[in-house]
């Protein structure tokens, strides 16, 4: 059996879901290809969705807490308090809805979906392609314009074409339980190389539970696993108290894949979100920057598919549209690594110090943004004398990066 689609998309998450929308809107015939039986199942995730992700989608129902605010640990244990309960910094989802929305939304637009499905081979002919689906045990063929790869952190789409590998691979792990005292609508998120070495770990209210999890990257582990240190967090360090009460409900794991490729697409062929590694260095967040992505791809794809122009040349240039996106990952990363990754418990103390003054806290609460950190890190080296001292190697990222 053979189906024609303008565009077949191997993966149905959310950056799958929210390409097969934006096709479907610009007039192309899609198919999605899930493996899963169901959409959103099992995911791996701390459910932060930003308020511009949030409002590509308008999907405000699926939040489990608005999160307003943010309390930061040094190594140490000095907490700096962000935020104001008037701006909603960011959105905590029940993960399964928002990306059973999404590509809801995409459904109804118009996509079609094959659950329990996935590719078991594709060729690239000069004026399609072909990929051999295993739809519910039985090949079946697609023949379309343009193969979408969404298909996560260990994309096949990816490996089968050989566009090599993300950057960064950074692995996570997150408990969700009952009993954390959190305060409504604050995230925690401590610092320090025996629980998060070179990143850090956080405590995400989620509407009844919270979502603890921490994140590094496996050649800062030694022979520790993220699971044993985020045990330590909660039952052996300065805020196991905190812990004390938790039970857990749930566990999940994965990878986090950031540095995005240099090309995203070829000839007949495009890379998206956790695939392309899309996922920002500073928060592991993935939802926002694979949505960013689609949007400034898209128009270009759409002309490509009408005019079928999809030349060599025309394909780097819609991959090189993608240059601004990944220069501003890099600079985050660069000022990541400065602050957090590369620096000491003793050094990332001092800088704790300095967040911790009054006069601080006021300019991160009016500059600051986790997503784009540049901003922030000009601001303080300008105005803060102190912080210039701490903050020379992260002024050299900010200028080189
Ligand atoms: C511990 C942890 C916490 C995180 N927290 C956040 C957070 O708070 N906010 C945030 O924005 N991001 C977070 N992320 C990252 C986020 O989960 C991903 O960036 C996001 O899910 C990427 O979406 P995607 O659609 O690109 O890929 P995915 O969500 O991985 O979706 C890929 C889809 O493709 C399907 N698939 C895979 N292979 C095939 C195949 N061969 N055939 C058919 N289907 C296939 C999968 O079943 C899946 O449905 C976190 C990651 C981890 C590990």
């Amino acid at each position: 059996m053979k189906f024609h689609y303008d565009v077949a998309i191997v993966g149905a998450g959310p950056v799958g879901g929210y390409l097969a929308l934006k096709l479907r809107e610009s007039g192309h015939s899609v198919l999605l290809i899930e493996e899963h039986a169901e959409v959103g199942r099992p995911f791996q995730c701390a459910g932060l969705v930003n308020p511009d992700a949030m409002s590509k989608v308008s999907l405000e129902e699926t939040a489990l807490s608005i999160i307003w605010g943010a309390r930061i640990h040094g190594p140490s244990g000095t907490p700096v308090e962000i935020g104001n309960p008037e701006r909603v910094r960011t959105w905590s989802v029940c993960r399964k809805k928002f990306d059973e929305r999404v590509v809801g939304k995409s459904i109804d637009a118009g996509a079609d979906i094959w659950l329990s499905s996935y590719p078991e081979d594709a060729e690239i002919g000069p004026d399609s392609a072909l990929l051999h689906v295993n739809k519910d045990g039985e090949t079946v063929e697609v023949e379309c314009k343009l193969i979408c790869g969404c298909d996560g952190a260990h994309s096949w789409v990816r490996r089968k074409f050989r566009f090599g590998r993300p950057k960064e691979m950074m692995v996570g792990f997150q408990v969700e339980v009952t009993g954390y005292p959190g305060v409504e609508g604050v995230l925690d998120m401590y610092t320090g190389s025996s629980i998060a070495p070179g990143f850090f770990a956080w405590a995400i209210p989620s509407g009844s539970t919270t979502r603890i999890g921490m994140w590094s990257r496996p050649d800062l582990l030694d022979e520790s696993s993220c699971e044993s240190l985020l045990g330590k967090l909660m039952n052996d360090s300065i805020w196991s108290e905190r812990f004390s009460q938790c039970r857990i409900v749930g566990k999940f794991g994965g990878p986090v894949p950031s540095g995005m490729l240099k090309r995203t697409i070829r000839p007949r062929i495009a890379l998206f979100g956790d695939a392309a590694g899309s996922c920002k260095p500073t928060t592991g967040g993935g939802i926002g920057p694979g949505f960013e992505q689609v949007d400034i791809m898209v128009p270009d794809i759409s002309r490509a598919i009408i005019s079928d122009n999809h030349s060599e040349e025309n394909m780097i240039r819609i991959s090189k549209m993608l240059d601004p996106m990944r220069r501003k990952h890099r600079k985050a990363k660069a000022l990541r690594d400065a602050f957090v990754t590369e620096s000491t418990d003793r050094e990332l103390d001092e800088i704790f110090m300095i967040w911790s003054k009054e006069e601080v806290i006021e300019i991160i609460n009016e500059t600051g943004e986790i997503d784009n950190p540049v901003p922030l890190g000009i601001r303080l080296l300008r105005e803060v004398p102190e912080f210039r001292r701490v903050a020379s190697k992260a002024a050299k990222a900010l200028i080189w990066g």
